[in-house]
């Protein structure tokens, strides 16, 4: 981190279209007293539609007190990105009384990424077959790579340097889709409680697997493994059942199978077409959830035939913010 004084945190913001995630610097209590030689990041995320609550936190922390670089009027000059870094600049001057200093948002999101993979030891690693193991990404073997950050929607990048990168493209049907179905299909109320029960479902109750069409004599004929699904929610159409009969478990397990082999598959064409090898995930879509990352890693593997290589990241959902509070150093 550029050194700080103690006495002066910095904050940054990332508003996004479901989220407002904050990251924010406190000085390190190493011997107390105002001579704390290194800042600590700290991370806060809130749901966009409780811009309030963020409000009282940022106050409550003390995040505009004495910090970061102030607009010539004096107004505090926030770092910001995200589209609601410009929809909500209005309620940041007139509720908080600060500017926001709105910076593009890829630039931050691989600003961010860049940073963690070339200043924090052990940020990026690989989640397969239950093993989570750290990756080497010193700075001579880290470009290219792809930069799939998996958001509200999701935003596919080339990177290849620092501040290198092209956004090469995207699909809207991303974490605001499937949490958007799984509100309307499960009844759940979070992302946490959505995560929570798609691990005690059974999403085999709703997808059609290639076995139920072929017949498992042709499937080991043909050498297909059995489990392998041919149509996501595809049992669904030959079955009496109505959404009420279904678990809320099974359907938020079929959901998150459906849209991360769906992403992860993308992310393989793209990565093939362009020739990368590493393609990194982001976005608070992953929540550091371990079957997330088991399927884009299976996905990824199995449609490469291991040819290239899944990376996931601490503090995934946090890429932009990181970036617009580097940005500070600028
Ligand atoms: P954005 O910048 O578009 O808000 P994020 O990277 O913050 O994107 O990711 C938002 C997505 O992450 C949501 O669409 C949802 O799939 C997932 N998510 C993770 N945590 C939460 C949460 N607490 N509330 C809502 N969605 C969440």
């Amino acid at each position: 981190l550029p050194r700080q004084p103690a006495a002066s945190p910095l904050l940054a913001l990332d508003i996004g279209g479901t989220l407002i995630k904050l990251v924010y610097t406190a000085s390190c209590e190493g011997g107390g007293g105002g001579g704390g030689d290194g800042a600590e990041l700290r991370f806060a995320k809130f749901e966009r539609r409780r811009l309030q609550e963020c409000f009282d936190f940022i106050r409550a922390k003390g995040l505009l007190g004495c910090n970061g670089t102030r607009s010539t009027n004096e107004n505090v000059l926030l770092k910001a990105t995200g589209g609601g870094a410009y929809k909500f600049a209005d309620d940041f001057r007139e509720k908080v009384g600060v500017c926001l200093d709105k910076l593009d948002e890829m630039d931050s999101v691989v600003s961010g990424a860049n940073f963690l993979l070339q200043n924090i030891p052990g940020a990026a690693f690989t989640h397969m077959n239950g093993q989570r193991n750290p990756v080497d990404v010193s700075p001579n073997n880290l470009f290219p790579y792809l930069l799939v950050n998996i958001g509200s929607g999701v935003s596919i990048l080339k990177v290849t340097g620092n501040r290198k990168f092209e956004r090469v493209t995207g699909t809207h049907i991303g974490g605001g889709t499937m949490f958007g179905l799984a509100k309307l299909l499960t009844g759940c109320k979070s992302y946490d409680e959505f995560l929570q029960l798609s691990q005690k479902g059974d999403n085999f109750v709703l997808d059609l697997i290639v076995k139920d069409i072929c017949g498992e004599l042709v499937c080991q004929k043909q050498g297909l493994s059995t489990s392998t699904l041919a149509s996501s929610f595809g049992k669904v159409i030959t079955s009496k059942k109505r959404l009420t009969d279904y678990k809320p478990e099974d359907l938020a397990s079929t959901l998150l199978s459906a849209f991360t082999y769906n992403i992860a598959q993308i992310a393989f064409l793209v990565a093939s077409l362009l020739g990368l090898r590493r393609v990194f995930f982001g976005g608070s879509y992953i929540r550091g959830h371990k079957s997330t990352m088991e399927n884009i890693s299976f996905a990824i593997d199995f449609w490469s035939q291991s040819q290239m290589q899944a990376v996931f990241l601490r503090h995934e959902g946090y890429l932009g913010a990181l970036g617009a509070l580097m940005s500070y150093g600028d």
